[in-house]
């Protein structure tokens, strides 16, 4: 790697590769969080305990404010609010639906994919919110920091609480559900 000593031919940061990545990042979670509020709503409802469903919902509640600090974040960099289609989401939305599908109704078999999908998405969010806060710092923008930080806070609880659920009841009772 080339070694940056001199000021003078460094691009200046609003410009820079970094900043560009940066945004590019914020416009893939933008569109990620916009989708998976979509998709909320009906993992809710396929749930089985009244637990899972008020945690997914109150999740929901939370997505929605995190949709608001993302544009609080585009509006800091002076550029307009856009989504740019994430496909890990994208995928991660459709296996969570096959998942439901493929469980039966009124099970907790089907909590237990619920939780699997569910946890699944939250650790793609807790990594791309990790790399927008690390970014952000590196970029000298730490009000955009401090945003990226409270969502990451909320999606690392959230993957915590699921796995509560998980381990509280819903593996027991589905170990002894049959096939
Ligand atoms: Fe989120
Ligand atoms: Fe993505
Ligand atoms: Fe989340």
């Amino acid at each position: 790697m080339k070694k940056q000593d001199s000021k003078s031919n460094s691009a200046p940061i609003e410009e820079s590769g970094l900043m560009n990545l940066f945004k590019d990042e914020l416009k893939d979670i933008y569109w990620a969080e916009k989708h998976l509020a979509k998709a909320l709503p009906k993992m809710a409802k396929g749930a089985t305990s009244e637990e899972l469903r008020s945690s997914i919902e109150q999740h929901l509640t939370e997505t929605e404010n995190q949709i608001s600090r993302l544009e609080q974040v585009f509006e800091l960099l002076g550029v307009k609010a856009a989504g740019k289609k994430c496909e890990a989401m994208e995928g991660l939305v459709e296996e969570g639906k096959t998942m439901l599908e493929e469980t039966e109704d009124g099970s907790m078999t089907r909590d237990a994919a619920i939780i699997s999908s569910a946890q699944k998405i939250e650790h793609y969010e807790i990594a791309s919110y990790g790399t927008l806060k690390t970014l952000a710092n590196t970029l000298g923008m730490s009000e955009a920091a401090s945003l990226l930080e409270q969502t990451l806070n909320e999606e690392k609880n959230t993957d915590v609480k699921l796995t509560q659920i998980a381990e509280g009841f819903v593996n027991e009772s589905a170990g002894a559900e049959k096939e």
